[in-house]
């Protein structure tokens, strides 16, 4: 016998948490990609292609670039509204959610942040339209996890202050450097790690792509060399000194995860229920079964508690519950190491309702759990951030 049926958020009323501008963005940012994205994207996972410049034009022109960022031609929404938009975001792909991500958390922000007026004016209008790609090159061949054993080099050619800079090293596993205008390179001075601001046409800069890639493939991906690369003075941020502008940036970036997440696990979730509706096996649906039905109810218990971790944190950014309460970055941490093993494991359940089909490019699951790989590495392994976690529990640090 078959009753009246809800979606997941329906079941969940997860629309009653959002305002009314939130779910407008959502319905906004989801039409969208439903013309240009979703009919497409599983034959660029399959040619491990993105049109990433054209994408960023049309996301420029909803102002999804430097969304959360203030004046410069930024939309300067709140951080819960830029949440949203990755949901929607990522539940078309993880990689198209990267482009984004990048382009606004590790591109725009530290030159939002750190940059001189001038490098303000330069880059953020151009990037807020799509015109202008960035790119962030923190990770090196070998250093990852531990960026402090970073080896690029930054040297003045000359004394005083308006001596020119010169670079010289690598940078590995760099969303969308291959078609990049510019990329914030971090690099190692005399004074500690500083960003500098690298136009990628400059002598001396060259990107070999990534490929080969099993995960993240509809997303392009570089390795960058950096030799004798000259940069005139003012090419450095001049806002911020030592590791914590990168990792600054990072925390900006994994917000926009937390909420992508809940994306993969939303779209994973529909697909298996449309499926498992019209696939008959034994006589009746596979949805009548009790042990799909197990799957689709856990999956949306385990959909319930991310969203919900992920507005309990955009709620905080946004100073919800008074100035005095703020996100530290343990907190993004929490949020980034569990929603994403969550997104991980219910994409993979829900591949296995669909069967033998589940391993083709026409269903999402397998495409999500994918992805899932490369968001549980980057940014912050998930290793990395119970590390962070446990530190911040017991004030040992255990990462050496
Ligand atoms: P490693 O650091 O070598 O880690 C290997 C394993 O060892 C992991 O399981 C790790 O958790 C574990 N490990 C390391 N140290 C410890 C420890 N102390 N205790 C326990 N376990 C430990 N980087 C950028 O700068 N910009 C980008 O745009 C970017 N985009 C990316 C896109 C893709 C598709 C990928 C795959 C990566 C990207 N990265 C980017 C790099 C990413 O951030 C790194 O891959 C990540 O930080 C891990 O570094 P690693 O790959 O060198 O692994």
């Amino acid at each position: 016998m078959t009753a009246a049926r809800r979606t997941p958020d329906e079941l969940l009323a997860l629309d009653a948490v959002l305002t009314e501008d939130e779910r407008d963005t959502a319905a906004t940012v989801r039409d969208m990609l439903t013309d240009v994205v979703r009919p497409h994207v599983a034959q660029w996972y399959l040619d491990g292609t993105l049109p990433a410049r054209d994408l960023a034009i049309e996301f420029g022109k909803l102002g999804l670039l430097g969304m959360h960022l203030e004046g410069y031609g930024c939309a300067g929404t709140s951080a819960t509204m830029y949440g949203v938009a990755c949901r929607e975001l990522e539940a078309a792909d993880g990689g198209v959610r990267s482009l984004v991500s990048v382009q606004g958390s590790l591109a725009m922000y530290p030159i939002h942040r750190y940059g001189s007026e001038e490098q303000k004016q330069e880059w953020l209008p151009r990037m807020a339209t799509g015109e202008a790609v960035g790119c962030f090159g923190l990770t090196e061949p070998d250093a990852g996890s531990d960026p402090s054993s970073m080896r690029t080099k930054a040297r003045r050619d000359g004394g005083g202050e308006t001596a020119d800079w010169i670079l010289d090293g690598g940078k590995m596993w760099i969303t969308n450097a291959p078609i990049a205008d510019v990329a914030v390179i971090w690099a190692r001075t005399d004074d500690g790690v500083r960003g500098f601001v690298v136009p990628t046409d400059v002598r001396g800069f060259s990107v070999q792509e990534v490929k080969r890639k099993l995960s993240l493939r509809a997303s392009v991906t570089g390795e960058i060399t950096l030799e004798d690369v000259r940069l005139p003075h003012d090419a450095v941020l001049p806002g911020v000194t030592g590791l914590r502008g990168p990792l600054s940036c990072l925390t900006e970036a994994r917000f926009g995860i937390i909420w992508g997440a809940t994306g993969a696990i939303r779209d994973s979730l529909l697909t298996a229920i449309e499926y498992a509706d019209t696939r008959v096996q034994f006589g009746k649906p596979i949805s009548a079964f009790q042990l799909t039905q197990a799957k689709l109810a856990d999956a949306t218990a385990a959909y319930a508690k991310a969203v919900l971790l992920a507005l309990h944190i955009g709620r905080l950014k946004d100073g919800a519950y008074g100035s005095g309460v703020k996100v530290s970055p343990e907190l993004v941490s929490v949020g980034k190491l569990d929603n994403v093993r969550t997104a991980l494991s219910v994409a993979r359940t829900m591949r296995t309702i669909l069967g033998g089909s589940g391993i083709t490019s026409e269903y999402s699951p397998l495409r999500h759990a994918a992805n899932l790989e490369t968001v549980l590495t980057y940014e912050g392994t998930s290793e990395v951030h119970q590390l962070i976690i446990g530190k911040a529990l017991t004030g040992q640090d255990a990462f050496a």
